[in-house]
């Protein structure tokens, strides 16, 4: 009789510690499996949708995204400047969506005693010109 009344106490009581919700709302629950680290499956998708991990995710996208259709606008203005056989304006890529705070990397090369700087994307790279308070571009492929 005493054992089976310590036996039921012991199924009544869940083995595991009372955690701290993982998604930042601090509530404290009972978690029914040891891999449970959220009060509910509200609480997970919130932390899902809004834990770093996510956004640093949409950050490495949107920059890649930027990079591609920098590279894409490049492309365009590669072709049409080997027909004019001239630098382009670099007002004309802005306006096409040219996103010059987004590259790759930073290439330079001596050339004639002076460093020049390539900014490059994933297909093609320029350089900038500065010619008579006009900012110009010369692009190259990689
Ligand atoms: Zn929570």
């Amino acid at each position: 009789m005493l054992k089976k009344k310590i036996k039921n106490n012991n199924s009544d009581s869940s083995p595991l510690a009372k955690r701290i919700c993982k998604c930042g709302c601090e509530k404290e629950f009972q978690p029914g499996r040891s891999d449970q680290f959220h009060l509910n499956s509200i609480h997970y998708d919130f932390a899902y949708n809004h834990g770093p991990r996510k956004e640093k995710y949409a950050e490495e996208n949107q920059a890649i995204k930027t990079i591609r259709k920098n590279d894409r606008i490049l492309e365009k203005y590669f072709k049409y400047c080997k027909k004019i056989r001239g630098d382009l304006n670099f007002i004309t890529l802005k306006a096409d969506g040219f996103n010059e705070e987004i590259f790759t990397r930073i290439l330079t090369s001596i050339e004639d005693e002076i460093e020049i700087k390539y900014f490059t994307m994933y297909k093609y790279c320029y350089r900038i010109i500065n010619q008579a308070n006009n900012k110009y571009i010369r692009i190259h492929k990689i």
